[in-house]
Order: structure tokens, then sequence, then C-alpha cells
């Protein structure tokens, strides 16, 4: 594939994560995986951390696919937890690997609450049994809370153990501060990427007031797209946000949301084709693939 197919290239996944966060594949198993689905152009979004696009770049360019530098940055806007998608930066960039290494830092300290927060309704262990499914040291998340939990027999899965201990109000969720939206925008843009808002139907708790200034904001502060097919959005909410692309003039982009064989509802590249009438955000980053010999 070159350069010029990129517009009749139909299998791009722009979302995945791997055990460098809270995925549970390697990122050469996660190229494997996304190769034998038919994907053609990839990028591996480990939750604030590039640690793992040198491997993943290598991995998509022995299998012949074409790869997009990724992340997805942990962002607070008004009082909420919202993932903005990096594609295409320069994964070396000094400044957005500091930015992502202070927004990982709090994570530790978060993790030791979150266990508190569990052992007061009886569930202990939860620090050193999440502990048990962390890759990387510096990513321990609720996912991984979440696994450990149905192991140990709490939950039948783990949408169950979030809705029940780890969202807002349960026992183990622990309020974070995580990077503000413009710096993480800012990180992405000025290291040559284009910034994206991931899975936006996920974000149910903002009114649509709220809803709409965070995508007047995300767009001042250069935010140029918006994931409109992902692994965790419904055909109406494709639709929702294939229209909201529209009328904000933003890029389009298409990702599974991949966390695990089993666990993640839809598998890599196994997502609908993008609506009409929108860009696909990798045609404006036609500069920034990294194709394969
Ligand atoms: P954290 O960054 O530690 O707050 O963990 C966030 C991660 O938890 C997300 O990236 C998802 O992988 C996972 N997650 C969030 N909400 C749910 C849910 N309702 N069911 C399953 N996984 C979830
Ligand atoms: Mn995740
Ligand atoms: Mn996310
Ligand atoms: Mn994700």
């Amino acid at each position: 594939m070159t350069n010029h197919e990129l517009h009749y290239l139909t299998n791009a996944d722009l979302h995945c994560h791997s055990t460098v966060s809270d995925g549970m594949l390697e990122p050469e198993a996660i190229a494997s995986r996304a190769a034998a689905n038919g994907v053609q152009l990839w990028s591996l979004t480990d939750h604030d951390e590039v640690g793992g696009q040198h491997r993943a770049r290598a991995a998509a360019h022995a299998l012949g696919m074409a790869y997009l530098s990724g992340t997805e940055v942990s962002v607070t806007f008004a009082g909420e937890t919202v993932h903005i998608l990096g594609l295409g930066f320069d994964a070396d960039d000094a400044a957005l690997r500091e930015g992502l290494a202070r927004t990982r830092g709090g994570r530790e300290e978060r993790a030791h609450d979150m266990a508190a927060g569990l052992a007061k309704v009886g569930i202990h262990g939860a620090y050193e049994g999440a502990l048990k499914y962390v890759g990387n040291p510096e990513l321990i998340s609720r996912t991984h809370f979440a696994r450990f939990l149905v192991e140990a027999g709490h939950c039948a899965d783990t949408s169950e153990v979030f809705r029940r201990f780890l969202t807002d109000g349960k026992p183990g969720f622990v309020p974070h501060r995580w990077a503000r939206l413009g710096e993480a925008v800012s990180w992405i843009t000025r290291a040559g990427g284009v910034a994206v808002i991931a899975h936006p139907a996920r974000y149910s708790r903002f009114t649509p007031t709220e809803e709409y200034a965070l995508f007047t904001e995300f767009k001042a502060h250069g935010g140029a797209g918006v994931e409109v097919v992902t692994g965790s959005h419904s055909a109406a909410e494709c639709d929702k946000y294939a229209e909201m692309a529209r009328e904000f003039d933003l890029l389009a982009s298409r990702g599974s949301d991949f966390h695990a064989p089993g666990e993640s509802r839809t598998d890599l590249g196994a997502m609908p084709p993008l609506p009409g009438r929108l860009t696909p955000v990798w045609e404006a980053l036609s500069d920034r693939v990294q194709w394969p010999e």
C-alpha cells in the first residue's frame, strides 16, 4: 500500500491497548491479531504512555500494516474524565513524554486509596491482586482492579465490577485530577499529531451544554478530530457523532478500543465503516503514516 491508496483504505483501527497500559496482550500480539483481522492501518493507543510505540511500529511493519503513533490521554474536564486520543505525533517528543509521565504520576497513590476503599467493604488484598495484572508499574488502572475482582469471585465480569465498585460513589472509586484539556491537546499537536475526542458517547454525565463546551473548547485548543466509530458506540451513537463531526468540522476516527480477548466487546478491526460525508483522520495524517518497507 502506498500513500495515495490511503483514500481507498477501508480497515483502519486507531484505538487499542496493550500490556503497556491496561490491555492483556503484548504489542506484538495485538499487531498479529489486527493483521489477522484485516487491519491495514493500525495505531496502539495505550493510556498516558508511549512506551510501546517503537515495538508496535516494528511489529506492524513486519506484518505489512501501515502505522500511526498513538496514545489516549486521561483528561479532567468539567469535573469528569474525558479521553483524548493523540495520533500521528513524534513518539520521541520530549514535552509530550514529560506531560504523559506527569499524567501517570498519581496512579500509584490512587491505587492504594482504591484498595483502602475496597478493604472497607471487605475486599482485601486488592492492590496486590491488581498488581498481578499490571504490565507497566506506572500504569496501574481500574481495569487491573476489575480483573482481580472477577478472579476473586466478587463479580461475574469487569462491567459488573465497574458498576458496583469502581465508578463515582462506589467503594473503590477515588476521584482523580488528570491532565487539563488544553495541555493534552497541545502536547499532541506540538508533537506533530492530531488530537481526537475518544468515544464521546461514553461521557453520559455531561449535560448537552457541557458536551457542547467540550467540543467547542477542544477545537479552540487546536483539537481536530472525534472518534465516530468505536467499539463502545451503538449504531445510533455513531450517527449522532458523525453529525457532530460535520457540525464542528472535525476529522472522523475509527477504533475498536480493544483491551483483551473475551473482555472487549469489539475485536480489532471489526467495527462498521465510517459513515459518509466525513473526512477520515488518516487522510489528514497522510504525512504522518509510517509505511512498511
Ligand atoms: P482508569 O484510567 O484507571 O480510570 O481506568 C479507565 C479504564 O477502565 C478505561 O480505559 C477502560 O478500559 C476501563 N473502563 C472504564 N469504565 C468501564 C466499564 N464500565 N466497564 C469496563 N471497563 C471500563
Ligand atoms: Mn482502558
Ligand atoms: Mn477510553
Ligand atoms: Mn481506550
